[in-house]
């Protein structure tokens, strides 16, 4: 339901969702504009010209675009997080005021579950803010990353770490070993993560099993989690489950595996492919064989599960450009991808501290700018036959991460 109104001399615009409450101030051009998901967590402020994206960790992104310039993006101090939190917070509690005193003039009454979410984000004040991001580092140990379409999952943690943790150029992991969990933590975790999102789980799209490579393992032990999964959540209605699958070493899973775990719910699997050069995966110390990541994505499309499939660009550095985009090209040519699929490109961010930093000073590479790694993007996505169907097409940008 969406109620328009004035209040103090500027139009408002309240939006009712069944899974957020969103507030507009002002003209359309200007405005501010907060969302809130139905636990009244602060969920995106956009104030002044600048969107903020609040993460259930209680950490803030803030993103903003100065004319004829590239998007620019700044993680916000703790103490900055909750002063934007408090700004919204103070807009929301005057505004509700406003509503019940009759100072807001709006073209329709609020209706309950109006009332019952502005009083959820006014409970929701600034200590309750911080004993919710304090209860969030109890449940989860650090998300490092998910594909983009994935950012409003709710993620649970059958895995923790990376099972190969070798490739240069990623860090996300680094300091975590790689276990799985066993059946009763799992049972407590996503029982936790239930009762932590409270309300706010309606803002939530699907299921993300975590971390790096929950899908490596084996079915006996796989199955019963996934159980738990929807013993716990209604998994159908939430859109089914996702998870990544990266180094295509190891325990290897078959057609009929994956058609087990797509009767389940399992709907789409990420992998983390960057590049079907051999010789550049050496490089990057990646596991795997890009062939093994082939036969892997044929054998998930064969038994009913779609696929989201990332390649890195500007990888290797001009020295290996050429082999970087005619081999993903191979590779990706025989995948049998088709229009349920999704294939992202995201161009390699380096710091300092990776291991890929020190290698490609060492090999002397020279790096892509960014232009030229969107003309390996498109050399790639030019080259593609198509023969199956056209997977969507799509940029992953990690620093736009938030959970
Ligand atoms: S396999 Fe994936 S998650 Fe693990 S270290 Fe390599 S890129 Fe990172």
């Amino acid at each position: 339901m969406v109620i328009t109104g004035s209040w103090q001399g500027r139009p408002i615009t309240i939006s009712v969702k069944r899974n957020c409450l969103t507030v507009s101030i002002d003209d359309p051009s200007r405005a501010d504009v907060l969302s809130y998901d139905l636990a009244g967590r602060l969920w995106t402020a956009f104030l002044d010209g600048i969107a903020y994206r609040r993460g259930l960790d209680g950490r803030m992104l803030a993103r903003w675009r100065d004319p004829g310039q590239e998007r620019s993006r700044v993680w916000l101090t703790p103490d900055e997080a909750l002063n934007i939190e408090s700004r919204a917070y103070h807009n929301i509690e005057t505004l509700y005021q406003a509503v019940q005193s009759g100072d807001a003039n709006l073209n329709l009454a609020l209706p309950d579950e109006g009332h019952i979410a502005f009083q959820r984000v006014i409970a929701f004040d600034e200590k309750r803010s911080l004993a919710d991001a304090q209860r969030y580092y109890e449940i989860y140990q650090p998300i490092g990353i998910l594909p983009p379409d994935q950012y409003m999952a709710v993620v649970l943690q059958a895995t923790e770490g990376c099972s190969f943790n070798t490739c240069t150029f990623c860090s996300f992991y680094k300091n975590r070993p790689f276990r799985i969990k066993p059946p009763g933590e799992f049972r407590q975790h996503a029982q936790a993560v239930k009762d932590f999102l409270g309300e706010g789980l309606s803002l939530r799209r699907t299921i993300f099993l975590g971390d790096a490579n929950a899908l490596v393992v084996p079915m006996p032990r796989l199955l019963p989690l996934i159980e738990t999964v929807h013993e716990i959540y209604d998994v159908e209605s939430l859109g089914g489950v996702y998870a990544f699958l990266d180094g295509f070493s190891g325990e290897k899973k078959s057609a009929q595996d994956y058609a087990e775990l797509n009767k389940r719910g399992l709907k789409r699997i990420y992998i983390g492919l960057e590049s079907g050069s051999m010789e550049l995966l050496r490089f990057l110390k990646k596991p795997g064989m890009p062939d093994d990541a082939v036969q892997a994505v044929n054998a998930m499309k064969a038994g009913g599960v779609a696929v989201g499939v990332i390649v890195l660009l500007g990888v290797g550095g001009h020295q290996f450009a050429e082999e970087h985009i005619q081999e993903t090209i191979r590779v990706l040519n025989a995948m049998h991808l088709d229009d349920d699929d999704i294939l992202y490109f995201s161009n390699l961010i380096v710091s300092e501290d990776m291991p890929y930093a020190r290698d490609a000073m060492q090999a002397g590479l020279k790096s892509l700018t960014q232009e030229e790694c969107a003309a390996q993007g498109e050399a790639i996505e030019q080259a593609l036959l198509l023969e199956y169907g056209i997977p969507k097409i799509s940029r992953y940008d990690i620093r736009e991460f938030v959970y």
